[in-house]
């Protein structure tokens, strides 16, 4: 995950390298001609204070993307904010200039983009609000890291945890904590990323501790260790090797 391209705003000159949803291997790139962005109203009346400078200016901008992976050209919607920020050129005598220069921050894309590769043996029930996670990043970090939260629990009843006692025919439901502490014993080495999961969610479950995009990006990279430990086919080989010669308490020899 390239943290730095997912986080710093951009200029019109230089788009980040986010990468193709689709192909996963293409860059995406402002359409020429299909990137417009305007000052907001309250913005332009504002000119006409005093104290103004160019910093107060807010855009809104839409633009469409295109996958540079000729074979694939899938087109990407993308909209966000704007502003104007101090930014340095070198001048004709070789000395830094200050000027001012437009920036944009995106907010959505539609199909989001997968900030994290899901494999194709992950279920549905954990990529699916993984996915939904990705299509909130952008907007709003809180509601992203939520959806992480409901990827987990589901990772747990998918690795074999149960959700609830029963007591006297009622259900109790369990809460995170607990259950990751049933993870059965074979699964015992993840339950710590699991836990620090865990734990980035929940700092924005208390008003003075907001959840960050980077600690979104936190929950993103450990989640993203624990899904290709379980589910690639290099994880699921070197765990039928292991077992293999645990079986056999020894090399496996020629098989
Ligand atoms: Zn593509």
């Amino acid at each position: 995950m390239d943290r730095r391209a997912l986080k710093i705003p951009f200029t019109r000159e230089n788009t980040p390298d986010w990468h193709c949803p689709r192909c996963k291997k293409g860059l995406l790139r402002f359409v020429e001609g299909q990137f417009h962005a305007e000052e907001r109203k309250d913005s332009k009346d504002a000119h006409n204070h005093e104290a103004w400078d160019p910093d107060w200016i807010e855009y809104v901008y839409s633009g469409l993307l295109r996958c540079t992976n000729e074979s694939c050209s899938e087109c990407v919607a993308n909209s966000g904010t704007g502003g104007v920020g101090i930014d340095f050129e070198i001048g004709d005598d070789g000395e830094p200039e200050q000027t001012w220069g437009d920036y944009f921050r995106p907010k959505y894309f539609e199909p989001p983009l997968y900030l994290i590769d899901l494999p194709n043996g992950c279920p549905k029930s954990v990529s699916e609000p993984l996915s939904e996670s990705f299509r909130l990043f952008f907007s709003s970090p809180p509601a992203a890291s939520n959806n992480v939260r409901i990827a987990l629990e589901a990772l747990l009843t998918e690795l074999g945890v149960k959700r609830f006692n029963t007591k006297n025919g009622k259900r109790i439901f369990l809460n995170l904590h607990s259950r990751i502490s049933l993870l059965p014993e074979k699964y015992s080495e993840l339950a710590d990323l699991l836990l620090a999961i865990k734990w980035l969610g929940n700092a924005g479950s208390h008003a003075d501790s907001p959840v960050t995009i980077d600690d979104v990006m936190d929950a993103y990279e450990l989640i993203d260790h624990v899904l290709q430990e379980l589910y690639t086919q290099k994880a699921k080989k070197a765990k039928a090797l292991a077992k293999l010669i645990n079986k056999k308490k020894g090399p496996k020899g020629d098989v």
